[in-house]
């Protein structure tokens, strides 16, 4: 039962990760340094009471930053749909494309014919 307590002593450190807003107990801000894809370094002050986003937008070219200076996030340029639609035009050649549209007219052929059938 003895040695508690020593979770509330500490409970107002509002310190960031690098721990840069230790002395500001006169100053109730702290500054957040962000990472963007393109390796700017964006200092961004917040509130020592606000909690500090995992990203922001990089204040210099716009693309989201984060906290972490080895792993910023992507730029959102390289989404997978686009990748992928890109991929599937790519694939698809104009034979195939003509292939595909054989298809399609023997089936329109053969739907109209079953169609004279059963009328
Ligand atoms: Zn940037």
């Amino acid at each position: 039962m003895a040695g508690g307590g020593n979770a509330i002593r500490g409970s107002r450190v509002g310190a960031g990760p690098m721990g840069e807003a230790e002395r500001g107990d006169a100053a109730p801000r702290q500054a957040v340094t962000y990472f963007c894809a393109r390796e700017h370094r964006s200092v961004v002050p917040f509130s020592t009471e606000a909690q500090v986003p995992d990203s922001w937008d990089c204040p210099k070219c716009g693309l989201p930053a984060s906290l972490d200076s080895d792993n910023p996030p992507p730029a959102p340029k390289i989404e997978p749909y686009k990748t992928h639609l890109a991929y599937v035009k790519e694939r698809r050649s104009d034979k195939e494309a003509e292939d595909i549209l054989d298809e399609a007219l023997s089936l329109l052929r053969t739907r109209r014919k079953s169609g004279d059938i059963i009328f």
